[in-house]
């Protein structure tokens, strides 16, 4: 059985399904559960279907397309990735995972390969952060990451996400959502690498064997705000000033951890009343941390913590902390990165091990199913912006390691045998 890759439907299929966007191509905007989403899932619906997998959807709208193995009674393998992107994104993060998928089932249909274990192809419900705040929202609740009450509590523009997501034709009980441990014998995720190492490198393809531990917290601090004129400098308690100073001191303490898998990002700084003339009374914060250690960055936690009381005391102004997520990290199956590295063997592919600094649905994947994921280059590392690039080759030997990776898992004697 010798699985071949059909790269031109499968590039014109990512063309189509970057046209769902809210901005002009080469942006791609496409915020879960906005009229955009909702274009993009009914399109990859009806291509699922034309592969005649049997579809169902859950109440977050994670999607699930069956190819059905030959003995259903054995525990399904699995693969896919998301299809949101953030505001002013590319075309490849997530869509390569969703349609490489796709194609790698196809390619193993055309083959004339038959699965004794089903192979479910996944679709995640929000991965991207952009509109609930959280990421891998989908996934998160597959795996019991999260309480299903968030139905309530997480909301966008006034709205409860039970009440979008209902209006959007997903209804149901999040309770129903969580997956048993046990439910797949494991889950494959191909991605682009969103960093430069394989490109650098000359290297196809990369095989992950731990995705970084992710947190983030919002930070508020309070001070005194005033006539930019009228408040003399001794006596100002300025809240950016102090934010500032506490965002310079996340950079210094990520950058002495002693690690370069350390790393620390300020991205929103929100200032209130935010006017020239008035002194800043109030700001926010949004940072996140992530390492592949989590103890390491959980000390870098506990340091941002000291650092930020001990310059608020210094400034007069008070600061809170309010924790938005803090993920342990996620540590590949040895069985999925040898099904892996022995497809890019077979295949006289250049390969390497590596890990992944950016999240991905795999990250809760793993919690639930032995899980491993495959990383093809993109130009210049690039990603989450209009420019982000893979070539089409590149995502055709992506694609073609996922199949030969799902054949292995899912055929009767393969290495999936001795999995659930
Ligand atoms: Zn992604």
């Amino acid at each position: 059985m010798i699985a071949r890759i059909d790269a031109e439907r499968l590039q014109g299929e990512l063309d189509t399904l970057a046209s769902f966007s809210d901005h002009p191509p080469p942006a791609v905007t496409r915020v879960v559960f906005g009229d955009m989403d909702l274009r993009a899932r009914a399109y990859l619906k009806s291509l699922f279907a034309d592969a005649s997998l049997i579809v169902h959807e859950d109440p977050v709208g994670n999607t699930f397309a069956r190819w059905t193995g030959a003995n259903p009674s054995l525990a399904p393998i699995a693969t896919g990735s998301h299809c949101d992107a953030i505001p002013n994104a590319g075309r490849f993060d997530g869509t390569v995972g969703v349609l490489g998928g796709l194609e790698a089932i196809r390619a193993l249909q055309r083959a004339g390969f038959t699965p004794e274990r089903s192979i479910d192809l996944i679709l995640f419900t929000s991965e991207e952060p952009t509109r609930f705040g959280i990421g891998c929202l989908g996934s998160r609740l597959l795996a019991s990451a999260v309480d299903h009450l968030v139905g309530e509590t997480l909301t966008s523009g006034g709205q409860s996400l039970n009440q979008i997501r209902s209006s959007a034709g997903f209804p149901g009980s999040l309770a129903d959502v969580p997956l048993r441990g046990g439910a797949y014998a494991a889950f494959v995720e191909l991605h682009i690498e969103q960093g430069p190492i394989l490109e650098r490198e000359r290297i196809d393809i990369g095989v992950v064997t731990a995705i970084a531990a992710p947190a983030s917290f919002r930070l508020f601090v309070e001070g005194e705000g005033g006539h930019a004129g009228a408040v003399l400098m001794p006596d100002r308690h300025d809240a950016f000033l102090a934010a500032a100073e506490i965002a310079l001191a996340i950079e210094a303490i990520a950058r002495s951890s002693g690690s370069n898998d350390t790393v620390a990002t300020t991205g929103v700084c929100e200032l209130f009343p935010g006017a020239i003339n008035s002194v800043p009374s109030r700001a926010r914060l949004d940072v996140d941390v992530r390492d592949i250690d989590e103890a390491r960055r959980d000390r870098v936690l506990l340091d941002i913590e000291r650092a930020s009381d001990t310059i608020a005391a210094r400034r007069g102004v008070t600061v809170r902390r309010e924790p938005i997520n803090a993920d342990p990290p996620a540590h590949c199956a040895p069985t999925i990165v040898d099904a892996i590295e022995g497809a890019c063997n077979a295949r006289g592919l250049r390969h390497r091990r590596m890990i992944s600094r950016a999240y991905h649905d795999s990250l809760f994947m793993s919690r639930i199913a032995p899980t491993g994921m495959i990383f093809i280059p993109c130009r210049d590392g690039i990603s989450h912006r209009p420019d982000e690039y893979a070539a089409p080759e590149a995502i055709a030997r992506g694609a073609v390691v996922l199949a030969d990776t799902l054949a292995d898992l899912a055929a009767e004697g393969g290495r999936g045998e001795g999995l659930v």
